[in-house]
């Protein structure tokens, strides 16, 4: 029996113990209102209100809580303010009596909005107010309720005043929170690799920009010169030819999913880039600006070892290639120079009887790899195997192609004690540290469960398998 602190089920409903205002009947202008609320307001009031609807149609909490998707603390505060302050305790004021915290961090996160133009932030004002500032950081989640006093403190504290905001948006132009840079939209590649050599360890390459642009937000990165590649012609293509599968610098990751040819001949590819970060992060997001960053954690250099693909790179000095088991370097470093432009990615088009899987473990959906593993196998007559190529994604200080457990399967028949073994191999060849995702044993050890699942599926696609 579910059992709530000043709350009691009677009659199949939650009544509050004690008479209040809550529990009587709301008056119409108050049902106007909450349901005004609910349909006008910022997030945050809506869902307020919400919850106290649904109470005051006699949902019991435990079904509120199911319907919100929120705790039981949640619901009770809201309801107890509500029913001591009636509508004004929805309100974003503070209690009466009680100050919001304004902690640093929170006083940070004030200063960074307030710096910025409302509408880059997608307010549609010119300028902001006081009210229009305290109204999106509650809306945002960023306080939970601020007095405008408080706003306006928080801002001096931060060394701003409105005015002083206001005016300095408007003589400057505009304020950013990355450091300032220089954008360059070459139209060839000529010009762009001739910007690259100009402006050296100065300047960036700009693809889909969902990695680059988070780190210049954040400072982590701060490029003087952007060079934006997204405006040369012809970079965005999936082709075979001459016995390689070429994907062009400017192919998104939902130009994989969308492919026929990725479908019906790579379904590594298309499992790959199924995983990555949602639709919105896809549709932008490039093959080759994954493979560029060098991030451990991003999910097609694994891929791209297990395949043996081998990266274009294009400089003031011609073109060059890099095989993928020597692109990654170190941890964010890879083999390309600072003049040089990641142009292509050629995969050798699989032969007869080969397969491939890539298999993820991610906390939730969109999320980076706790490990993940991709595997690639052709096989001979008999089921022995040709040739056999792993990576592994985000267990270790760079993607990883797990050697030892590929020359270990080549010649041997693809049963599943050999899988087994593969994977026990490929687990000790991972080097995982521990972290939110969970302890390096943990991470092993999974290392080993996804590489044997990956070898299997692997090998039943190179028998002719789905
Ligand atoms: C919310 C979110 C979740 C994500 N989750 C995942 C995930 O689960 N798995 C995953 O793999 N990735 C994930 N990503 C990363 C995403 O896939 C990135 O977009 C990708 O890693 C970088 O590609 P981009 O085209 O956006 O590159 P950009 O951000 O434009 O560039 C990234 C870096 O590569 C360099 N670069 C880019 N293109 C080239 C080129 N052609 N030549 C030379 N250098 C180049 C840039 O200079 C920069 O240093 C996520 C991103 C976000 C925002």
């Amino acid at each position: 029996m579910i059992s709530l602190p000043g709350y009691a089920r009677r009659g199949g409903r939650w009544v509050a113990d004690v008479p209040s205002r809550f529990v009587r009947e709301l008056t119409s202008s108050e049902r106007d209102e909450l349901a005004r609320l609910c349909r006008e307001r910022s997030k945050a009031l809506g869902f307020r209100a919400a919850i106290v609807n649904l109470s005051a149609r006699g949902v019991p909490i435990p079904e509120i809580m199911r319907q919100l998707g929120v705790s039981r603390p949640t619901v009770t505060a809201w309801l107890a303010r509500f029913d001591k302050f009636g509508l004004r305790g929805l309100q974003d004021e503070p209690r009466p009596g009680r100050r919001p915290k304004l902690t640093p961090d929170v006083g940070r996160q004030i200063a960074l909005v307030a710096r910025s133009r409302p509408r880059d932030l997608g307010v549609q004002i010119a300028r902001w107010s006081l009210l229009r500032l305290r109204e999106y950081l509650v809306g945002t989640g960023a306080v939970s309720a601020l007095s405008l006093e408080s706003l306006r403190s928080a801002l001096r504290r931060g060394g701003l005043s409105l005015k002083a905001i206001r005016t300095g948006i408007a003589r400057k132009g505009t304020t950013m929170i990355p450091a300032a840079f220089e954008y360059h939209v070459p139209t060839s590649i000529g010009e762009a690799t001739a910007l690259l050599a100009k402006h050296g360890e100065d300047a960036k390459v700009l693809s889909g920009g969902q990695s680059l642009i988070p780190l210049m937000k954040l400072r982590l990165a701060s490029p003087r010169h952007l060079i934006d590649i997204n405006r040369i012609p012809d970079l965005a293509y999936i082709r075979e030819a001459e016995g390689v599968l070429r994907i062009g610098a400017l192919t998104r990751e939902s130009d994989l999913e969308e492919s026929d040819l990725v479908r019906t001949r790579y379904p590594i590819l298309l499992e790959t880039s199924k995983v990555i970060a949602d639709p919105l992060v896809r549709n932008l997001a490039t093959v080759c600006g994954n493979l560029a960053h060098g991030d451990p954690a991003n999910d097609h250099p694994a891929t791209m070892l297990a395949l043996g693909a081998e990266a274009v790179a294009f400089g003031q000095k011609g073109e060059r290639r890099i095989q993928a088991g020597s692109f990654f370097t170190g941890p964010f470093t890879t083999a390309l120079n600072s003049g040089e432009i990641l142009t292509e990615i050629r995969i050798p088009i699989p032969p007869p009887r080969s397969g491939g899987a890539y298999v993820k473990l991610e906390r939730k959906v969109g999320d980076f790899a706790t490990a993940a593993v991709a595997a690639q196998v052709t096989l001979k007559e008999k089921g022995v195997c040709e040739r056999a190529g792993i990576g592994l994604t985000n267990v270790g200080p760079t993607p990883i192609k797990a050697k030892k457990a590929e020359a270990f399967l080549q010649g041997k028949r693809l049963d599943e004690g050999i899988i087994k073994q593969a994977a026990q191999l490929a687990a000790e060849e991972s080097q995982p540290t521990s972290d939110l995702r969970g302890p390096a044993e943990y991470k092993r050890d999974l290392v080993r469960v996804l590489t044997a699942r990956a070898l299997t599926k692997a090998v039943e696609r190179a028998g002719g398998g789905r």
